[in-house]
């Protein structure tokens, strides 16, 4: 398909903030258990839902430049998968698009 670099983290930077929100609202209400995340692929239409306890969710998110992917939702372009657990992949954002979500996710930190 020819996704571009900044295509690839713009998509996937918008799921990451919707897993945010709930990231939030899961620890408000102390939830220990599975909390269901949205896959944060490249596919803007991808809705597909993962369950991740919070500690697994953090984990990824220590790293800016990776996301959560369902099994298979890996474009291979502008990304490599670094971790594969049932249920889920973490994919690593490489080249242009690990320097575009690592700006972003930098820009948001300061605001
Ligand atoms: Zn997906």
């Amino acid at each position: 398909m020819g996704l571009s670099a900044e295509r690839v983290a713009k998509n996937d930077l918008a799921f990451k903030d919707a897993n945010d929100r709930i990231r939030g609202a899961a620890a408000g209400h102390g939830i220990a258990e599975r909390v269901p995340f949205i896959c944060e692929c490249a596919d803007s239409g991808c809705t597909q839902i993962l369950q991740l306890s919070l500690a697994e969710y953090e984990m990824i998110r220590t790293h800016a430049r990776r996301f959560l992917h369902a099994v298979g939702h890996y474009t291979g372009e502008h990304e490599m998968v670094v971790e594969e657990k049932p249920g889920y992949t973490v994919v690593e954002k490489v080249g242009r698009a690990g320097e575009i979500v690592e700006e972003i996710d930098s820009d948001a930190r300061r605001s």
